[in-house]
């Protein structure tokens, strides 16, 4: 369930790359929301860009939340990555029926619609998190991407993003590149790397011939140099744990959580990131209700 990734920079310091290999990831994702082939490239497609926003943030505790809401049959994904390299995700719909585009390739643009919100929540867990929030352009996720960076943090940006399968629908290949330009980028910098990424084969074709993403990256930055070049791990992981449900029950305050053992005389926690199920009894959530008292007191 790990992957890697690559950050570097060109010589000139005028353009920065993140790329990203996640086919472990997205497989482990498909496996544990037993998601079809569409959802499976929906998600898997947004949890490896989430995960490099993640790696993008300097700040340490931040964590980084990425929303899509479609209108289609994917209505609702959601992916959370640290800035460690771990991310974690689920859909609304994980059994999308199959769409496919007049090249009839798999059409996640389709599944998820154009008519709906990419948001993006950056919460460091002190004060108010930030939220950017902008229209779908394709639905097709790396192109949404892109123009968060450029609407809601005005970084010129370019993405792509790629889940491919084998003939038993297990994910082959997964993966994904960021790439900005630094605001001081030269014009003759800026035509380059259009030049590059529009001669460039789609990453999934790359990924099936066999180029490592660092052969790739040095495709995307040809004739600009990539430099200062770091590797790190990642992995699709959940962090849900019995205190955090805990937390969560606590917070729906003494009068709901009376009502919950009158009704039900305990109550069954499912993480939606991990399909884990966390049990508490009469007596856990009496205890849970003395500790909330006392916290309040
Ligand atoms: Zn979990």
């Amino acid at each position: 369930m790990k992957g890697t990734l690559i950050t570097g920079l060109t010589n000139n310091h005028e353009v920065r790359i993140y790329i990203s290999q996640t086919t472990d990831m997205v497989e482990a994702a498909r496996a544990t929301h037993d998601l079809s082939p569409v959802s499976t490239a929906a998600l898997g497609r947004m949890l490896s860009a989430t995960v490099m926003m993640g790696m993008m943030s300097k700040i340490d505790k931040e964590k980084i939340t990425v929303q899509i809401r479609g209108n289609n049959e994917i209505r609702q994904m959601v992916a959370v990555a640290d800035t460690h390299g771990n991310v974690k995700a689920y859909t609304s719909d994980p059994q999308a029926p199959t769409l496919l585009d007049d090249q009839g390739r798999l059409s996640v643009g389709q599944a998820v619609g154009t008519d709906g919100q990419l948001i993006v929540i950056r919460d460091i867990g002190m004060k108010e998190p930030f939220i950017g929030q902008i229209n779908l352009v394709s639905g097709e996720i790396a192109e949404d991407v892109a123009q968060y960076f450029s609407q809601s943090e005005q970084l010129a940006t370019a993405v792509a993003l790629g889940v491919s399968f084998g003939n038993d629908a297990h994910v082959n290949y997964a993966g994904g590149f960021i790439v900005q330009l630094l605001p001081e980028a030269s014009e003759e910098t800026i035509d380059q790397l259009e030049a590059n990424l529009q001669g460039m084969m789609p990453l999934t074709h790359l990924f099936e011939e066999g180029l490592t993403i660092e052969q790739i990256a040095n495709q995307v930055l040809a004739g600009l140099g990539l430099v200062e070049l770091e590797t790190y791990e990642l992995r699709y992981n959940c962090d849900c744990s019995r205190e955090k449900m805990e937390m969560g029950l606590m917070s729906l305050g003494k009068k709901e959580i009376d009502a919950i053992i009158e009704e039900d005389h305990g109550a069954e926690l499912v993480c939606h990131f991990c399909n884990k199920k966390y049990h508490f009894d009469e007596t856990e959530l009496r205890n849970l209700q003395t500790v909330h008292t006392e916290h309040l007191s």
